[in-house]
């Protein structure tokens, strides 16, 4: 049986699943996938448009793949936006940022007016150095903020990183306010009550086997297919098996722990706060604390998918758990003792430039797709949604003809040569960082190969990955 998350398991039970995909079936738009990026479209969609039929197809259940697995850190895109001016230029890439913080607020007001209890709590965002080779990590981004006339992440002083972290491993950091957390499983499902609720069509443990690319579109599944005038590809790591996203893509795995409920531990070392916390190794470490007081922590980049195809191991791997405890202790000394209950691993979809890529398939105007999240899709994809529902219904808004839609990213080599590359940078990466957490120099050749690793959350000249 599939390894649920801890938030999954929480939340099942909220409602039965939806019924499968049987026979033939017709919808003015289709999306395939149910988590956070094809709920968000379908409800963007029904809210600009009641009357458009819509139809949500998923392999498993709604909040199945990332979207019920995730860290829970709802990120803005301020950290990335180097790469954002490289790809729209200086006004539309600081829009986009805006766009992505703005889209927090949102995400909270929705919550708020549809009764999703999705455990927000807007903590910001606290990146931080925990090596002497990390710090600094940000003084590029935060002078190009300043530059643009948007400072948005604030320099702290250590004392206050290692007080609001709750561990002096913590050297120094920069906080980005915007930024919240939340119950990933909670705000998924929650999503897909109020998809239903909008008068959209959702199959659970219907998946799409193929993609008949013609206009109007079919999709077949196990026991029917459906006709579709317009097609949205919202299926995260898995698009990467379609010939036309193969090397757009790599699929990683991002490895979480989550400890027992100890408030009373986390308030002795002063850990009080909601802060979303990272790191800023290239294999990053991402961290928070939840209301009942559990500590959330994960690693992003461990285990690499051969052709878009996703074995077990990316639902939990026992190994790559202890490597995340390992680094959990390090980071806090202080919690010893603290069991680890639960844990479990998703996909990664990371693209080249570590931003998500919106496009038509093939240059098919009926066929639209929105991947490459990068470990970073929590908050964006409720900005994604706008994009998608604006593609799917063909407006021409600032959305649909935006810069930041477009194939710009670049692309991978194709595998097998993408999968053994990809082993070799990451085990330079992992002996570098182990070497810097050590507190020794790395290896030189390990420092320029571990410069191959495409970009995350960060643009690759600060040398991170993502969640
Ligand atoms: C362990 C982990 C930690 C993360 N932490 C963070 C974090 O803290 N903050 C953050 O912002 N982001 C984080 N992310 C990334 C974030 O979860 C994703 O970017 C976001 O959920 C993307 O949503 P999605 O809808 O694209 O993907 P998904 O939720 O994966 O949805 C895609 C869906 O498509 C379905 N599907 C695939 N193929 C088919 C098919 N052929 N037919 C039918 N259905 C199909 C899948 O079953 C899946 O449910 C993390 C991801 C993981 C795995």
């Amino acid at each position: 049986m599939q390894h649920r998350s801890f938030w999954l398991s929480e939340t099942l039970g909220d409602a039965p699943d939806e019924p499968p995909l049987h026979g033939a079936a017709r919808a003015d738009v289709a999306i395939v996938g149910g988590g956070l990026v094809g709920l968000w479209t379908a409800i963007r969609i029904k809210e600009r448009d009641p009357a458009c039929d819509v139809v949500v197809l998923e392999q498993d259940i709604c909040g199945g793949g990332a979207s019920g697995r995730n860290g829970g850190e709802v990120l803005s895109w301020w950290a990335k936006a180097g790469k954002l001016v490289d790809l729209c230029g200086r006004e539309e890439g600081v829009r986009i940022a805006q766009a992505s913080v703005d889209a927090i607020g949102e995400l909270e007001a929705f919550c708020t007016a549809h009764g999703i209890d999705a455990e927000f709590h807007r903590g910001g965002y606290l990146w931080t150095a925990t090596t002497a080779a990390q710090l600094g990590a940000w003084d590029s981004t935060v002078e190009l903020l300043r530059e643009l006339g948007a400072p948005a992440l604030e320099l702290l002083e250590p004392e206050e990183v290692a007080r609001r972290t709750g561990s002096p491993v913590h050297l120094a950091g920069v906080l980005d306010p915007s930024a919240a957390t939340v119950q990933p499983a909670k705000l998924t499902r929650g999503l897909r009550r109020v998809a239903l609720e909008l008068g959209v069509r959702i199959h659970e443990h219907t998946r799409v086997t193929h993609l008949d690319r013609r206009s109007p579109a079919v999709l077949r599944t196990p026991a029917g297919a459906i006709s579709a005038d317009r097609v949205v590809l919202a299926t995260n790591a898995w698009a990467a098996s379609l010939r036309e996203l193969h090397t757009r893509l790599v699929v990683i795995t991002s490895d979480i722990i989550l400890t027992e409920e100890a408030p009373e531990r986390l308030a002795e070392i002063g850990w009080t706060g909601y802060e979303a916390i990272s790191d800023s190794q290239v294999m990053i470490h991402y961290y928070r604390r939840t209301p009942q007081g559990r500590v959330m922590f994960g690693k992003g980049g461990w285990g690499i998918a051969l052709a878009g195809r996703l074995p077990a191991s990316f639902d939990r791997h026992e190994g790559r758990a202890r490597d995340v405890e390992a680094n959990f202790r390090r980071i806090y000394p202080n919690l010893a003792g603290v069991r680890v209950e639960y844990d479990w691993c998703g996909p990664i979809d990371r693209s080249y430039h570590g931003l998500p890529i919106f496009g038509r398939l093939g240059g098919h105007e009926h066929l639209i797709y929105g991947v490459g999240w990068s470990g970073n899709g929590v908050g964006p994809s409720l900005l994604g949604g706008r994009i998608l529902a604006s593609l799917a219904l063909a407006e021409r808004d600032e959305w649909s003809t935006s810069p930041f839609v477009g194939e710009r990213a670049g692309r991978f080599p194709p595998d097998p040569v993408r999968y053994t590359g990809a082993h070799v940078v990451r085990s330079a990466v992992v002996r570098m960082e182990r070497a810097y957490a050590a507190g020794r120099d790395p290896r030189p050749w390990d420092t320029f190969l571990a410069g191959f690793a495409p970009a995350g959350i960060i643009p690759k000249t600060t040398r991170r990955a993502d969640g």
